[in-house]
């Protein structure tokens, strides 16, 4: 039951489902279908106060207003790289930033967003991986980074954007119920964001024990940073390996229920002479012959304080000839927005003021 609080903590009606919105009424002897109107108000026309949703009676106004707030992360600072990409620095209520990227492709925008502060999972080659998991962000922190993103992509007006990737900071994963309660509302086609679950894809380190409960909640596409063939290269890169090994991870997404001409894809960031070889190559082709999988390669791009490298083109270009030769589509993502350290790796939180005590805002 969502209880009435003080007005400088009225949690934001962002962080509840349809369900306890309806809850919530009933609770204060109103009809279900309040819950509905505020969610078109929030979600569809994207009001910023209660006041604004004039189809609601005063007294539902009131009550909500007494209960909630809607708010927007605040955007710090954006960077512009020179091929149009844009990175957000989004503050947060307690000092903490995220970052999200809005990607121009060739007629609509991406956009991958962040589900933490920071992250566990300390993959070595990326940054936020770094900074260790500061704290999850609230279904209403992902939401947020959506609509303000959507609507800066309606200001520019050259076109929409309609596709989604969970592979900013954090492992979404990792802050599943808050991750699952956000794709709720951009995919819902009635009240919610109206996004395709076709262009949402939430993209995870390997946390296989989350795969069934991720395919029962959402229907949006999953990818997986898998980065190497073989556990030893991948604990090196990857220390979440330790727990989950490859074994397990590929039996997992095997068994992973897909749509029939879906497939799941696997990031490969190709680091010189550590995941880049003819033979890892190979050794890609097999492990991955029981799935029904696309390959993604990422050249990878480097950030201070790393002691990776980029392979050259013609390496990169090499280990793709092998993966497509065994029948395997892969596509070299040449990354965007490197210039403004906007790319797959990169994105840190710069400008974090403050650390909060980790209880996040569940
Ligand atoms: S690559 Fe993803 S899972 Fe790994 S540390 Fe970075 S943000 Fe976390």
């Amino acid at each position: 039951m969502i209880q009435p609080r003080k007005p400088d903590k009225k949690p934001d009606i962002r962080n509840f489902s349809r369900n306890e919105l309806i809850a919530f009424f009933a609770s204060h002897g109103m009809r279900s279908f309040r819950a509905d109107q505020a969610l078109q108000w929030l979600y569809a026309r994207r009001v910023q106060s209660f006041e604004e949703m004039t189809n609601l009676a005063k007294d539902a106004r009131t009550l909500l207003a007494d209960h909630f707030t809607i708010s927007r992360p605040g955007v710090r600072d954006v960077q512009a790289a020179k091929d149009g990409t844009c990175k957000f620095l989004f503050g947060l209520d307690d000092g903490n930033c995220v970052e999200s990227v809005l990607i121009p492709e060739k007629d609509h925008y991406t956009l991958c967003i962040s589900t933490q502060v920071g992250c566990a999972m300390g993959c070595t080659f990326c940054m936020t991986g770094k900074t260790g998991l500061i704290r999850n962000l609230s279904r209403a922190e992902i939401i947020g980074q959506v609509i303000s993103c959507q609507d800066e992509a309606t200001a520019r007006g050259d076109m929409g954007l309609s596709n989604i990737v969970l592979m900013g900071m954090g492992e979404p994963l990792a802050n599943y119920s808050s991750v699952v309660g956000a794709l709720r509302v951009i995919t819902n086609s009635d009240w919610g964001l109206k996004f395709s679950t076709r262009r949402v894809t939430l993209s995870t380190a390997g946390l296989a024990d989350r795969f069934a409960d991720l395919a029962r909640d959402t229907r949006v596409r999953l990818a997986v940073s898998l980065n190497a063939a073989d556990n030893t290269t991948r604990s090196r890169l990857m220390p979440v390996n330790n727990k989950i090994p490859i074994e397990r991870l590929i039996d997992a997404c095997a068994r992973y229920p897909l749509a029939p001409r879906d497939k799941i894809t696997f990031e490969y960031i190709l680091i010189k002479g550590i995941n880049d070889s003819d033979k890892q190559a190979r050794q890609l082709t097999k492990l991955l012959r029981s799935v029904r999988a696309k390959i993604n390669l990422i050249p990878f791009n480097p950030h201070p304080d790393t002691p990776f490298q980029r392979p050259d083109n013609a390496a990169i270009e090499a280990f793709q000839s092998i993966l497509i030769k065994n029948n395997y589509t892969a596509i070299i993502r040449w990354s965007k927005g490197s210039d403004i350290d906007a790319a797959c790796g990169q994105l840190s939180g710069a400008h974090r003021s403050t650390v909060s005590d980790g209880s996040g805002d569940q």
